[in-house]
């Protein structure tokens, strides 16, 4: 994975850092992905405080234009990406009956038609190159079906056809396309919840823990290595028993 270049949509989010830092310690040259809104000059100050020297890229995923832009901008300054984390992600949760269009939207956009943008800006240079990875961050949620979360799931849950169809159209030129559907894991989207739902949540799992970020950013460097070329449309569950399917 030596001076591979990878690209981490979501890459400054908890899940996200984890994936950056790991695949830096394999030796990828990292772009960390963010939205607009994020202050990424106090994240990248801490992250080479800690040793590890980031490049960034502003997208939108909901934006087509926002992210062909960006992706445009990489490759004058960088290069083309050889590696692609679909990791941004929200919540939105609500009952159905509650749901707004508007929550629906936004979990739509972001989930789901932001891997249609991204995806698009990087597959021919990966085709033609005839190397490459696409990585999708689903969720156990989708596996199972989450009271609350029709709009995630739903997203969520396209990301797996998504992954086996595109994994279909490349798998003969050297790019592979998998999902990753991590469990509860401990970042600012699950300690967000309320004590009590969490504390529920956690003792249904059969390890009786939160994933750590790390262990899905394992997982991620797995898929992205030349070991993994044999794997392609697959999902990998990393939640601690919580689903077996
Ligand atoms: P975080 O909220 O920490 O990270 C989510 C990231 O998504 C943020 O960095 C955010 O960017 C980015 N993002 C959101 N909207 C946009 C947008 N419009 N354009 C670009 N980037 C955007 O959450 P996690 O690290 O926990 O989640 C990462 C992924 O893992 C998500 O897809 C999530 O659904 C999935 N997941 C998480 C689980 C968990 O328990 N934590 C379990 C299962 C799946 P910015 O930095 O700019 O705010």
């Amino acid at each position: 994975m030596k001076n591979r270049i990878a690209y981490v949509t979501g890459g400054m989010g908890g899940i996200g850092t984890a994936i950056c830092r790991k695949l830096h310690e394999k030796g990828c040259r990292v772009i960390a992905g963010c939205s607009p809104r994020r202050d990424y000059r106090s994240w990248l100050d801490v992250q080479k405080a800690a040793g590890f020297d980031f490049g960034f890229s502003v997208a939108d995923v909901t934006s087509g234009e926002s992210v062909s832009a960006a992706f445009s901008q990489l490759k004058s300054e960088v290069g083309e990406v050889d590696i692609l984390i679909n990791n941004a992600g929200i919540t939105r949760d609500s009952s159905f009956m509650k749901m707004t269009p508007k929550q629906w939207q936004e979990v739509m956009d972001t989930n789901l038609n932001g891997l249609f943008y991204t995806t698009q800006a990087v597959l021919k240079g990966m085709t033609s190159r005839g190397w490459g990875r696409i990585i999708n961050i689903s969720s156990v949620n989708a596996r199972r079906g989450q009271y609350g979360q029709v709009n995630y799931s739903a997203a969520k849950a396209g990301i797996y056809g998504f992954t086996k169809s595109l994994a279909c159209e490349v798998a003969s030129k050297g790019v592979t396309v998998n999902s990753i559907s991590p469990g509860y894991t401990a970042t600012n989207m699950v300690e967000a919840m309320p004590a009590a739902i969490l504390q529920k949540i956690v003792s249904s799992v059969p390890q009786g823990r939160l994933g750590l970020p790390e262990e899905t950013a394992a997982a991620a460097a797995f898929i992205a290595s030349d070991d993994a070329a044999f794997i392609t449309g697959a999902n990998l569950d990393v939640n601690g028993g919580l689903y077996m399917g």
